[in-house]
């Protein structure tokens, strides 16, 4: 295998609508499309950072960076023949998660369509479907959060996630309640409490929830244990599961019951396959989150979550839901709250080259 050119195109596409989480707010998406000649192939990943660094320390900018002057060049240079040998490659380097996963998920897309097989045959999934959840943002009032919901829903989710903060918690989620009844229902602060809100945090027992994501700060794994040890509502690590490592602890410290999993931020595929084998191991039950990715990357999220111990819905949803227009073909559509593979090979999503060249930032091939 000869890898023969690499090519960087970073897009940049308006959101339906603003999206505003605990701690910031994005009304553009950016990703960094990454493709990957190799005879006759082209392995296509997504290097898919939030803009603004209020996620990740990691933005588009600093990704493109890291892209274009060191990974494209070193793995030219270095002619990687595999996904293991990609791994073996990328892993040492410290950080840059999402510019790691870019290219990573590019190496299995290749090994895919090279064995003819969808990529969730290739990272060993079961299954062709999965299901999806709606995850809604914060609103400025109650009122508009619940005709979000109410819009999306007619979409079928399996589930509703809405986002958290200190002072935007029971009062929404009393009227999410009161408006849509038995519909599952979870919440995700994105790290927005400190250990003195775990009196106020218990309270969200009664609402019924299928999970709390990360209440607390991503480092604070004995807080979170704390908290899970005095709630009955499952614990989910997010921003905090962030290696095998870092997982193992948590599992150790009680400090979770579920773990969310996304590609970007552990850096490609096989950690995240990783970290599903170890919470399987554990009885700890796993889903795929989202940042959210543009379509290639949400496509493989829906790939790896067919494997087994992906056990709760995901956070990808339609194109439509959050893009104007998205860059793959066919778009990604949930019907009756599931996402089916479509029939092919590799990602099964083609990019659209009309739309890369309408949203492109900056492109560079080498
Ligand atoms: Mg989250």
């Amino acid at each position: 295998m000869k890898i023969e050119k690499i090519r960087l195109t970073h897009v940049r596409l308006p959101l339906v609508e603003p999206f505003k989480i605990s701690n910031g707010v994005v009304s553009e998406k950016d990703g960094i499309i990454v493709q990957i000649h190799s005879d006759g192939l082209v392995g296509v990943g997504e290097a898919s950072p939030m803009s603004g660094s209020f996620y990740s320390e990691e933005t588009p900018e600093s990704t493109w960076d890291f892209l274009r002057n060191s990974l494209a060049p070193t793995v030219l240079s270095r002619q990687p023949s595999s996904v293991k040998e990609i791994n073996k490659l990328l892993n040492p380097i410290g950080g840059n998660f999402y510019a790691r996963a870019g290219v990573e998920t590019a190496f299995w897309d290749l090994q895919a369509q090279r064995r003819a097989v969808p990529l969730s045959q290739a990272l060993g999934g079961t299954r062709d479907n999965i299901e999806s959840g709606l995850a809604v943002g914060i609103y400025p009032t109650i009122k508009e959060l619940l005709a979000a919901i109410e819009r999306h829903l007619k979409e079928g989710y399996k589930r509703v996630k809405i986002k958290i903060q200190p002072g935007w918690d029971c009062e929404p989620l009393k009227e999410v309640r009161r408006a849509f009844g038995s519909t599952k229902l979870m919440v995700d602060a994105n790290c927005a409490y400190t250990r003195s809100d775990m009196d106020h945090l218990k309270k969200l027992d009664e609402f019924d929830l299928v999970m709390i994501e990360q209440p607390l700060s991503k480092d604070d794994l004995e807080g979170h244990a704390q908290l899970q040890d005095a709630s009955k509502t499952p614990i989910c690590l997010d921003e905090g599961a962030k290696d095998v490592s870092t997982i193992e602890r948590a599992i150790r410290l009680g400090s979770c019951r579920i773990v969310n999993i996304k590609i970007q931020r552990v850096g490609g595929l096989q950690n995240a396959i990783a970290m599903h084998d170890l919470c399987a191991h554990a009885g700890i039950p796993v889903w795929g989150g989202t940042m959210p990715e543009l379509g290639i990357g949400s496509a493989q999220t829906v790939h790896l979550a067919t494997l087994n111990n992906f056990c709760y819905p995901t956070d990808v949803e339609s194109s439509s839901r959050w893009f104007v227009d998205d860059i793959v073909d066919p778009p990604i559509e949930v019907h009756d709250g599931t996402l089916t593979i479509p029939a092919g090979v590799g990602n099964c999503h083609q990019l659209n080259e009309t739309k890369l060249k309408k949203y492109v930032v900056r492109e560079e091939t080498f």
